[in-house]
């Protein structure tokens, strides 16, 4: 059995996580997206102004982050990565290209997860921490982060405690859609007309209910957000609003995702 040693005083943990997708996300989803800038402007919100607003949300809350990044938005946006990197903030993997693993044969994924950690570890941190696109894992992906020296991975929903992997030495910091901020605010044309975005406050409702019944658990919770869809301003001030009541809890641990799988024993 697995168990999260919380630091003195704490009862839950919490981890802010940010998956940097910027245009990837609609490259993965349909490769003729290249053709269309005004689709992909939706993802080049986030790298222009996204991160930005997020970054400032935290520096005044003074509170740390891990953003999960697929090497190619890296590669684009190298000044935003060095901004990440320059407020403390972690950097975990979050594939090459945004393709989910389970379109991949084993050699690609390799090269997905190669290619991507090369591309972070140009900003001077070391990666140990995987979390998968669109959460989808497949039936290589633990085998190949235990090969590749990752120490922890952020993908799968089936518990609201960390744990070790059975089979694998690979800590899971569980996730949950409801914990997500795209469920709620990704809006986009041709698929879901019929499908309306949330307002700031029904999801501030439902992540502080959330939040507060994993911290009487002893849990974790995983905040899961992408720099495009909570970096509007009506929800960045959503986020202040949430994260101070947060942190107005002093038995929560807030930490990085590398942090939290570091305590799991
Ligand atoms: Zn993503």
């Amino acid at each position: 059995m697995s168990s999260l040693e919380l630091p003195a005083g704490k009862t839950s943990a919490f981890v802010i996580s940010f998956d940097f997708d910027a245009e990837e996300v609609w490259l993965a989803e349909n490769p003729e997206n290249a053709n269309r800038p005004g689709v992909l402007s939706q993802g080049t919100y986030g790298a222009k102004v996204g991160v930005g607003l997020v970054l400032d949300t935290l520096d005044h809350l003074g509170l740390p982050a891990t953003f999960f990044t697929p090497g190619r938005v890296a590669e684009r946006y190298p000044d935003q990565m060095r901004e990440i990197v320059a407020h403390g903030h972690e950097l975990g993997h979050h594939g090459y290209t945004h393709t989910s693993p389970t379109k991949l044969s084993k050699s690609e994924e390799l090269d997905e997860l190669l290619k991507g950690k090369a591309a972070l570890e140009q900003f001077g941190v070391e990666v140990t921490g995987y979390r998968s696109p669109s959460w989808e894992v497949s039936p290589n992906t633990f085998d190949l982060l235990v090969e590749n020296g990752f120490t922890y991975s952020s993908s799968m929903m089936d518990d609201i405690k960390p744990y070790v992997h059975p089979a694998h030495k690979v800590v899971e910091l569980p996730v949950q859609w409801m914990l997500d901020d795209a469920p709620y605010f990704w809006f986009s044309v041709g698929s879901d007309w019929n499908r309306t975005i949330r307002s700031a406050r029904d999801v501030e409702e439902i992540w502080r209910e959330e939040f507060l019944g994993i911290h009487g658990l002893g849990g974790l919770t995983m905040l899961t957000m992408h720099p495009q869809f909570i970096g509007r301003p009506s929800r960045v001030a959503m986020l202040e609003r949430f994260l101070t009541f947060v942190k107005s809890h002093d038995e929560v641990w807030i930490a990085t995702a590398g942090e939290v799988a570091k305590a799991v024993k």
